[in-house]
């Protein structure tokens, strides 16, 4: 049986759950709208077709991606990873997520595999989130709102939630916060809800709500 080829508004909420449920988070329709910016009615609605269809179940414990929902969701994250990696040496750090939002749903599997092979197989997106079945890779990498200042680490993922925010993604990317980069934790203020970060001699100061997005590696001592 040919699968059927799933609309991109399916897609988008595929990736979404996928992420929510790697992560353990409550799959709650309110969340969903926001995160989607849709109405909640919209986020009812389309839940209702993905259990029709057989990708969600629904019940009072939650909502859950179905085996094959689970399976799908994992094709569309790894055809989105490597369309931004594809895009990589053409656009800046920051609007190759945003392309691969659009090119994620025309790949063929047969270009998937190509584009997959030509890359040398990579195990995390350029943002450092891991290509499904590659979460081995991120496990010890750490938040930064969990380090301790005075920690030098190096900086090593930027969560998908967060890839969402464009104005973020293009100061992290006009400061040069990116994967790989060497960074030494700051003043961490809880009062404040801020962590300071050294990077390239320059501090910078995020809240919490978005240094919780950021991982970082200390190297091994
Ligand atoms: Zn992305
Ligand atoms: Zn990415």
């Amino acid at each position: 049986m040919q699968p059927i080829k799933l609309s991109q508004t399916i897609e988008d909420y595929l990736a979404l759950l996928y992420v929510l449920e790697r992560d353990g988070e409550t799959i709650v329709g309110a969340r969903l709208a926001e995160l989607l910016g849709v109405t909640a009615p919209t986020v009812t609605n389309t839940l209702k077709r993905m259990a029709r269809d057989g990708l969600i179940t629904m019940h009072e414990n939650g909502t859950h991606l179905t085996e094959h929902g689970w399976a799908s969701a994992k094709d569309v994250m790894r055809r989105h990873m490597l369309m931004e990696w594809m895009m990589l040496k053409m656009l800046p750090w920051s609007k190759l997520h945003g392309e691969a939002h659009h090119l994620e749903h025309a790949i063929s599997s047969e270009a998937e595999t190509a584009v997959y092979e030509e890359l040398g197989r990579p195990q995390t997106c350029p943002h450092g989130n891991p290509l499904p079945g590659c979460e081995d890779t991120v496990a010890g990498w750490i938040p930064l709102t969990e380090l301790v200042s005075g920690e030098k680490v190096i900086i090593r993922r930027i969560h998908e939630l967060a890839e969402e925010n464009r104005p973020l993604l293009a100061f992290l990317d006009e400061k040069k916060m990116t994967p790989g980069t060497e960074a030494t934790i700051g003043e961490i203020l809880p009062f404040n809800q801020t962590v300071g970060v050294e990077v390239h001699g320059q501090i910078i100061t995020l809240g919490f709500a978005v240094a919780r997005y950021i991982y970082a590696e200390k190297p091994a001592s």
